[in-house]
């Protein structure tokens, strides 16, 4: 194997290395969290301050009516036992039952139309206690398939590893130092040579080097984009 051919056998274990890294911190990144999870949490959330503050407006108006029927009540016990009493007063009385009476009336709609969005309240509530258990139960499961996969990648990862280290000790260290400083210097500094062309920046290059690249152990960099060429 040519030297430059070497080198390409530790670059495409880099960049195995260099992907698998990057799908396990995506993993990792996605592990422990949840949008749909916290969606669910904070619309069950939101169903609940719903639910008690329709409570709450039950409540209120339960006390209110039962103040208002207990007004009402008094007032036409006065007004029935109220024979005898001064005309005005007895006049005063009427008025207070007729409007109390309207306000008993009033109050016992709005009660209704609390109810009813109690109701409501009720069933949202349910419905969001309901999602997020499916949701989170969703997300468990995807959970252990991603700690698994974590794993696996993991191994992936180890084993890689051991074969480049053992591929770098059988290189020689001059190449090794080479192909260290060319990483520093780009990103991906090694390109194939197919038929003439560098694979990573398109030029077509000369025939004396290609030449030189396929029949020579010399080192060819491409002379458009300087990256190692690597002939097949
Ligand atoms: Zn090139």
């Amino acid at each position: 194997m040519k030297p430059a051919q070497l080198l390409w056998r530790l670059f495409e274990m880099d960049q195995e290395l260099q992907s698998l890294r990057q799908a396990m911190a995506e993993l990792q990144s996605k592990l422990g969290v949840s949008r749909q999870v916290m969606e669910a949490r904070e619309q069950l959330a939101e169903a609940e301050r719903r639910l008690k503050r329709a409570q709450q407006q039950q409540s209120e108006l339960d006390d209110e009516l039962a103040q208002v029927s207990e007004k009402l009540a008094a007032s036409e016990k006065a007004l029935y036992e109220g024979q005898g009493r001064h005309p005005k007063e007895l006049q005063g009385l009427q008025e207070e039952v007729t409007y109390l009476s309207r306000r008993s009336s009033r109050l016992q709609e709005s009660l209704l139309e609390v109810m009813e969005a109690l109701e409501e309240a009720r069933k949202d509530y349910q419905r969001a206690q309901e999602h997020l258990q499916s949701v989170e139960h969703e997300w468990k499961a995807s959970q252990e398939a991603m700690a698994q996969e974590l794993d696996q990648l993991g191994r992936r990862l180890g084993k890689l590893e051991r074969r480049r280290e053992d591929w770098a000790s059988m290189l020689e260290p001059e190449y090794l130092q080479l192909y260290d400083e060319l990483c520093k210097r780009k990103a991906n500094p090694l390109a194939r040579l197919q038929n003439g062309i560098c694979q990573a920046c398109g030029i077509r290059l000369p025939v004396a080097e290609v030449q030189r690249a396929r029949d020579t152990d010399e080192l060819v960099y491409c002379s458009q984009c300087g990256r190692l060429l690597v002939a097949e």
